[in-house]
């Protein structure tokens, strides 16, 4: 039913309807003109799964890219793994976005991006990013605590919950399903 975004929306609908590990990859590779592979899959599948076509999403990464690496390099060494990502290259399959499970269990190196913030980040940068997209103070209090018993997806809830003032009983268990319920509030 949200069949497609387009390019000229991104911007405003990742800061209302992103969950944190996708709006954090948006601001780096707006910020870097760059992100290394497990970023560029995490957050590509997720724009897929959002609704953005394969022509807007290779448009977007090229517009993302090409300054730091330049239009030929972004030809020959992106735009295969983005249409792969389309199953429109090698085997065809069709990839479906990460699950907060999968994104939860990965182990982001130096230098990466991926990965759930609740489980990855540190505490004072998680504070900070919590306080970024608005979450008051005694909110935060009940997510690290949620963060440090290990309950990353509820903790996601939580800041789902103050970000929309609304609740979600279905807890968040997909960064797509996180969009879907955030557009469906925010329409
Ligand atoms: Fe993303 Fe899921 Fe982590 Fe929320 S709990 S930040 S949706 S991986």
């Amino acid at each position: 039913e949200f069949a497609e975004i387009s390019i000229k929306d991104i911007d405003q609908i990742s800061k209302t309807s992103f969950p944190l590990c996708m709006r954090y990859l948006f601001e780096k590779v707006r910020e870097d003109h760059h992100l290394k592979h497990g970023g560029r899959m995490q957050l590509g599948l997720f724009l897929k799964g959002v609704g953005l076509k394969l022509d807007d999403a290779l448009a977007f990464w090229k517009a993302e890219f090409v300054p730091k690496v330049g239009a030929e390099r972004f030809d020959k060494e992106y735009a295969y793994n983005i249409r792969h990502n389309y199953g429109r290259e090698g085997k065809r399959t069709d990839y479906t976005p990460y699950s907060c499970q999968k994104i939860i269990s990965s182990t982001p190196g130096v230098g990466d991006h991926h990965g759930c913030p609740y489980r990855h980040f540190s505490e004072e940068n998680l504070r900070a990013a919590l306080a970024r997209m608005g979450v008051g103070s005694r909110v935060v209090e009940d997510v690290m605590d949620k963060v440090h018993n290990r309950h990353y997806q509820l903790a996601c809830t939580l800041t789902f919950e103050a970000v929309h003032g609304s609740s979600c009983d279905a807890g968040i268990n997909h960064p797509n399903q996180y969009f879907i319920d955030s557009q469906k509030i925010l329409q």
